[in-house]
């Protein structure tokens, strides 16, 4: 089931309020060092184009690579966005929607730098498919 857009939510605290206005791109479950070490496990994401998500809010933008920047809320610290420098689209935390979100996992990726404290379900490994 896929939900009906526009998909609203907010960080933990409600400092940062956001909009989701197109069904998104896709989603994914990203193992990679900083998501990690940002989420506490795993980051989980929609993809929109940038213009389809819009902010109401101080996020504040972290830069840990030199690649991509992180959007986080500067009170409660809530990590609701990632960006690549060099693409069009952004990727919001569905954990952070107000309700249910109808998306399904399409694919887990950087999970050569998983943590040991979990396990990946055979089925939701291969990318593209749901889970
Ligand atoms: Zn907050």
């Amino acid at each position: 089931m896929q939900r009906q857009s526009p998909m609203t939510g907010s960080c933990a605290c409600g400092t940062i309020r956001f909009a989701v206005t197109a069904p998104p791109l896709g989603t994914a479950a990203s193992h990679c060092t900083q998501c990690r070490r940002m989420s506490g496990v795993v980051w989980s994401s929609g993809c929109v184009k940038a213009p389809d998500r819009t902010t109401h809010g101080p996020v504040k933008w972290l830069a840990l690579s030199q690649t991509t920047k992180r959007g986080i809320c500067p009170d409660c610290g809530a990590f609701l966005f990632w960006k690549a420098h060099d693409e069009d689209t952004i990727s919001f935390a569905p954990g952070a929607i107000d309700g249910p979100t109808g998306l399904h996992l399409d694919k887990h990726v950087f999970t050569a730098s998983k943590g040991d404290h979990y396990l990946i379900a055979e089925a939701c490994r291969s990318a593209h498919r749901p889970c």
